[in-house]
Order: C-alpha cells, then structure tokens, then sequence
C-alpha cells in the first residue's frame, strides 16, 4: 500500500518535532518503528483496510476507537506520543474485533478498567521497544502495572472495580507487556 512508502523518509525524519501531523507521515513511521504484537497487528488490518485512521481537529481527546476507525487529534504535534496513542486505540480495536472487550454497550467499571489497561500497557510496550522517550507519555514507564491502573481508576474515574476484577486487569496488562520490569526506569 503506497501510504507505507513514506518516499524515502528516514524514520528521524518522520519523527522530527514540530511539524504538523499528517496520515501519511504518521503511517509511514509507524511502518518503520520496531515493532510489538499490538502494533503489528493494527498494522495489518491497516495494510488491508479493514480499518481506517482519521485525523480529526474537532475530537475532545487525544484518540478514539471503533471496530473499524481510529480517529487521531490533528493537533497532536509530538510524532512520537501521536504513534503511541495510535497503538493505544489500535489495542481498544483489536480488542473489540476479539470480544475481548465490549463494542456495542457501555462497559462495566471492570470491563473499562481492563480495557485501558490492555490499551495502556501497549502503548507503554510500544513506546519502550522504540525508546521514544519524547513521548508525552513515557514518564509512565517509571510505573509498575499495578501504579498504572491505580492511576487509570484515578485519571478516567472508574470506581467500583472489584477486586477480582483488578487482579485479572492486573495479569492482562503483565501479558501484554512482560518485561516491563526491564524498563523501569
Ligand atoms: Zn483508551
């Protein structure tokens, strides 16, 4: 798919600061970073189109996700935090395809709490694979699954999680990114 091609461009060049996001820039880099099992996927179902990217100026966050669409803040200027968002919602996508997490009804406090949990611990795989420590996010990495959901709850104000729920969010993120230990920072 000629989107991929990226003319050339070195994966630096794709990342350097500053400048606007565009699709094409944002696919071509995320066809050369490194990749994880959530990326890679995603990547699939993009090649193939059975799943579109959209940049969106009006969104009221950073991304969201259907089974089908992932749509991106065009704002976003920092290519690398605007890549790990993007492997962020590709998770909520492959996720929903699977059933793995509800598509069509509101989840429950701890269907919510596993969903971003899932999605948090990809973009932090993803983020530590690549090194990109420009990203916005990459602080998080000083965190333990368990500080990283804690702050989940906190920051997306799920409450009611029971604690069952919370050991099995718990073991989904620790298997989405196994070696987080090595890159506590
Ligand atoms: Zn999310």
């Amino acid at each position: 798919m000629t989107f991929f091609a990226g003319r050339g461009e070195s994966l630096e060049g794709l990342l350097r600061k500053g400048r606007p996001l565009s699709k094409r820039r944002l696919l071509a880099a995320l066809g050369r970073a490194k990749q994880t099992e959530t990326s890679e996927e995603m990547l699939g179902l993009l090649k193939s189109r059975q799943l579109r990217l959209l940049l969106d100026r009006s969104l009221k966050v950073f991304g969201d996700a259907t089974r089908r669409t992932i749509r991106l803040h065009s704002h976003l200027r920092n290519m690398q935090t605007a890549l790990g968002i993007l492997v962020h919602e590709g998770r909520h996508v492959l996720d929903m395809r699977a059933g793995t997490i509800p598509s069509r009804r509101k989840p429950t406090a701890g269907e919510q709490l596993l969903a971003e949990g899932r999605a948090w611990a990809s973009e932090l795989a993803f983020l530590a694979r690549n090194e990109f420590q420009d990203s916005r996010r990459w602080r998080y990495l000083e965190n333990g699954p368990r500080e990283v959901l804690i702050s989940i709850e906190l920051g997306y104000g799920i409450d009611e999680v029971a604690s069952t729920e919370f050991a099995r969010a718990l073991k989904d993120y620790e298997s989405l990114f196994p070696t987080w230990r090595q890159y506590a920072l």
